[in-house]
């Protein structure tokens, strides 16, 4: 196993990966910007390095900086966490070059995932269902109304090497094909470095629904259940929840082996995510792999009772799986929140700033996976994740109540925050149902903005 691990990165997830690596008796060295001097993982480990000024390039994604660290204080691993180098093949191979093994796939399977176009075209060789689109990427926007009109419209423009929901456009009318296609395109060259399209038919109304694997170096794959991320406000997920409410065992069974033949197809290592969306006759498609730990992965955790980032550290040191597929048993209903510093009665502006009072819930059955602590700095400089509140009960509607008084316990002094929104959301019929999909928070903003700004719940 390994002896010290450097953590390359910051925020909750750094704390995270800091926790797991304190009960493996491992020793987590940790690395920060010039803005996280006072950042919770900065103080709670003993070794500490400032690796640069507070823009990301220049810190978070300075190779030179974070391989230097690792190799001066002796780590035998770097664990990436999400974000920043998480999906960067080129510096996982990095690591290896430099003796140092990345906890994550190798760099050949993160390139290969990393372009969208080219892993559909490996999932549809596997047998894997995916969306009817372009047979890899498309070059000129003449090309892409041909593909158009031969799926037909709706379509959706997507960037090869999208993440975020950036470089992304939905095409309703063919005469916006292409100036849509052009904007998509220069947004992804921008965002991404990478201009390179492709084209799906756009699904109405999906669901988006995710399968977590890990898998090992011994041939081992697992599946360890879905989780329904379609509360999303510009494809960026805001709650997600394990089991989904649209899913029959049956179509459970069928997408989980789905995602474990696209993990074998992948030649996966690690945890990684099988992300599909399922539509309204109840069809699933893959659309992409995320090659990292996910921001989510509590959720799993709590209804598998297995720590996945302790399963990645083992992984990484070619430890076999802990558990076979038959033994996992997927218990209960687990829930998150993402707290995010951002004002939703003013567009979301992010709300940076100082932290006053602070109090976190707790009880049974809540876990808080955050960086905050009172009087901590949010700097502007980072996305704008602040906590996720996860909660575990038995059935659906106790976690809902459960993540209900563990939101109204939450108290943030300073910087605005989603946490009402969330709340709100917590009560709206539909998703008490179980009812909604990715279109939900858009067609329910006003009024759920509106529940929030008169200091009562909705309905139910
Ligand atoms: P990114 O990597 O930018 O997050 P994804 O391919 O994961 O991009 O898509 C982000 C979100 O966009 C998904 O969660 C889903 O809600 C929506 N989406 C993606 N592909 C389709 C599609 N073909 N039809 C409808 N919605 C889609």
């Amino acid at each position: 196993m390994f002896k010290r691990i450097l953590i390359a990165n910051r925020g909750e997830v750094a704390v995270r990966v800091f926790r797991a690596c304190r009960e493996m008796d491992i020793e987590p060295v940790v690395v920060y910007s010039q803005a996280d001097r006072e950042a919770l993982h900065v103080q709670l480990a003993e070794q500490a390095y400032c690796i640069g000024p507070a823009r990301s390039a220049d810190s978070y994604l300075n190779v030179e900086a974070i391989l230097t660290v690792a190799q001066a204080t002796g780590c035998d691993a770097i664990h990436p966490g999400y974000g920043f180098l998480s999906e960067n093949g080129d510096f996982a191979d990095a690591c290896q070059q430099a003796g140092i093994a990345f906890i994550g796939p190798p760099g050949q399977v993160i390139r290969a995932m990393g372009n969208k176009a080219a892993a559909r075209a490996l999932m549809q060789r596997a047998g894997v269902p995916v969306v009817p689109g372009s047979d890899g990427p498309v070059t000129s926007a003449e090309q892409a109304r041909e593909v158009a009109d031969a799926i037909g419209y709706p379509v959706l423009i997507k960037a090869a090497a999208g993440g975020g929901g950036r470089g992304m456009r939905k095409v309703f009318d063919p005469e916006q094909l292409a100036p849509l296609f052009e904007e998509a395109r220069l947004e992804a060259e921008a965002c991404f470095g990478d201009g390179e399209m492709y084209l799906e038919k756009l699904i109405l109304r999906p669901r988006h629904i995710e399968f977590q694997i890990l898998a090992d170096r011994h041939g081992g794959v697992i599946q360890l259940g879905e989780r329904d991320c379609s509360i999303q406000r510009r494809n960026q997920k805001l709650l997600e929840e394990s089991p989904s409410k649209a899913l029959t065992p049956e179509l459970r069974a069928a997408m989980g082996q789905a995602a474990v033949t696209a993990a074998r197809a992948a030649g996966y290592e690690n945890a990684g995510t099988i992300e599909f969306v399922l539509d309204q006759d109840n069809q699933f498609y893959f659309i992409e792999m995320n090659t990292r730990i996910q921001v989510e992965h509590p959720v799993t955790e709590l209804i598998c009772g297995l720590d996945l980032v302790r399963e990645q550290i083992r992984i990484a040191a070619g430890m076999p799986l802990s558990v076979g597929q038959e033994e996992v048993e997927l218990r209960g209903h687990a829930i998150e929140c993402r707290i995010n510093g951002e004002d939703p009665a003013h567009g979301f502006r992010p709300s940076p700033g100082r932290v006053g009072f602070l109090h976190l819930p707790g009880g049974f059955g809540v876990r808080v996976d955050t960086g905050l602590y009172p009087g901590c700095e949010i700097p502007a400089h980072y996305d704008s994740l602040m906590a996720k509140v996860i909660v575990h009960a038995p059935t659906r509607l106790e976690a809902i109540r459960r993540m209900r008084r563990s939101l109204e316990e939450l108290v943030i002094e300073g910087p605005a925050t989603n946490t009402d929104l969330l709340h709100q959301i917590l009560h709206h019929p539909d998703f008490v149902r179980g009812n909604y999909n990715t279109g939900f928070l858009e067609e329910h903003l006003d009024i759920l903005l509106a529940w929030c700004g008169s200091g009562e719940e909705g309905q139910v």
